[in-house]
């Protein structure tokens, strides 16, 4: 073994964020050695990543899946394992230092909290991990000794324009200003937005994503998300966070510090940058993304978020002053609702009736999160409940 390697688990490699982080990981074979893999449907894709990687071990949903896999692996090595507890034993095995947790959804939660408590470096592109998981999800990073370091490309910005010692950032920071590219819709009369079809909402102007994230930025979700993640992630209080919409996705993100000064990270939108910081910080090395022409940019614009045409933007703070586990409801509504209009059952409209709907039943009265038990019993009521707001819609 080369102390100098660092041995990395990817949960979700065959998506969007998956794939990116192993075409970096491919750029520096003296640097990376993929000890774990996992995929939830596409095999095809696992297995050509394990035959070029050769990871120890791959991590699969079903036995059934397993053995499809197991099949296309003809000769090479890696191990095939089943299930949601193999994902949290892969992320806290001890040959394992860096763990990518791109998963979508609240199901990468419980192997993102196993990471927390086995002290990895833990690099978090699924932010409804962090979402659902709240304070706990940081008290485990804590407890466990994990680094936690950003991947998504805002809070990776964010956390670019600070310093190393975290313990100076509140005395710092004034507030945070998140970008957002304002998505597919961003001109679009509010009146016209319940025509929208998927296809239409997954075509990003910008960033090419796995498709949940897509539709959560045509709605502007995925900001209402990403303004919970650097909640918690930078320990700031919901009023320091802001967002502005930036149509050329060039600017990341912004801080704005105590003496008006203001820092910001620039770069082309790829996400090989984010991934490339996570996985080399504090080190700077080769990510493969375009550099910045600025003879080629025209304008560095920004405008207002149009609460008509994004009202779910506003449910990220309503959400963060309501009781803890408010956060975790939110994004399991979200979950459903994102999966119903993907699969022609609602409107696109409909997803912010789902979202303010399940929010506004369940808010008032949650009982009290000492676990992370009880968040995913939370989730599944949120689902229940939104599911059962997507059958009257659908009706
Ligand atoms: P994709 O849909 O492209 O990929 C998701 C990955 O997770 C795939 O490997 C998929 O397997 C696997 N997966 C899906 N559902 C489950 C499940 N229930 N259990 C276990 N594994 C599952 O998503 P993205 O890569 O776009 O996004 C991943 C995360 O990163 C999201 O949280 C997103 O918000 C965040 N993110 C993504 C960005 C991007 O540019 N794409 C930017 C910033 C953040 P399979 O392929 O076999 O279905
Ligand atoms: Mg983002």
């Amino acid at each position: 073994m080369n102390p100098s390697v660092q041995r990395l688990v990817i949960l979700g490699s065959t998506g969007s964020v998956g794939t990116s982080t192993l075409d970096v990981v491919a750029r520096h074979p003296e640097r990376f050695e993929v000890v774990g893999l996992s995929a939830f449907q596409r095999m095809d894709a696992l297995a050509a990543q394990c035959r070029q990687f050769r990871p120890r071990v791959a991590v699969v949903p079903t036995e059934e899946r397993a053995a499809v896999l197991r099949g296309l692996l003809d000769g090479v090595a890696t191990e095939v394992v089943v299930g949601a507890q193999a994902l949290c034993d892969m992320a806290a095995a001890s040959d394992v230092d860096s763990v990518m947790a791109a998963i979508v959804g609240a199901a990468g939660l419980p192997p993102c909290m196993a990471a927390a408590r086995a002290g990895k470096r833990l690099l978090l592109a699924n932010k409804e991990a962090l979402v659902v998981g709240a304070g706990l999800f940081m008290q485990a990073v804590e407890e466990g000794g994990a680094t936690l370091l950003p991947i998504d490309s805002e809070h990776s910005a964010i956390f670019q324009c600070l310093p190393e010692d975290r313990g100076t950032w509140a005395q710092r920071i004034d507030h945070i200003v998140l970008t957002a590219s304002g998505g597919p819709f961003r001109q679009r009369a509010p009146d016209s937005l319940h025509d929208i079809t998927p296809e239409q909402a997954v075509a990003h102007p910008n960033w090419v994503m796995g498709r949940k994230i897509s539709v959560d930025s045509a709605t502007m979700m995925n900001k209402a998300l990403e303004v919970i993640e650097a909640r918690w992630l930078f320990s700031l209080e919901p009023e320091r966070v802001q967002v502005v919409i930036h149509p050329q996705s060039i600017i990341h993100s912004m801080v704005v510090c105590r003496d008006a000064s203001v820092l910001a990270q620039l770069g082309t939108p790829d996400m090989r940058v984010p991934i490339t910081y996570g996985l080399s910080y504090p080190e700077r090395i080769e990510s493969g993304a375009p550099r910045l022409d600025f003879l080629q940019l025209s304008a560095l614009s920004f405008e207002p978020v149009d609460p008509l045409r994004f009202p779910g933007l506003q449910l990220a703070w309503e959400a963060l002053r309501a009781p803890a586990g408010s956060t975790a409801v939110l994004n399991a509504a979200n979950e459903e609702a994102v999966a119903a209009f993907l699969d022609r059952r609602i409107r696109f409209t409909d997803i912010h009736r789902v979202n303010a709907g399940t929010i506004e039943a369940l808010a008032p009265r949650l009982g009290p999160v000492t676990g992370i038990g009880d968040l995913l019993a939370l989730d599944e009521r949120a689902r229940t409940h939104a599911r059962g707001a997507i059958q009257g819609l659908a009706a």
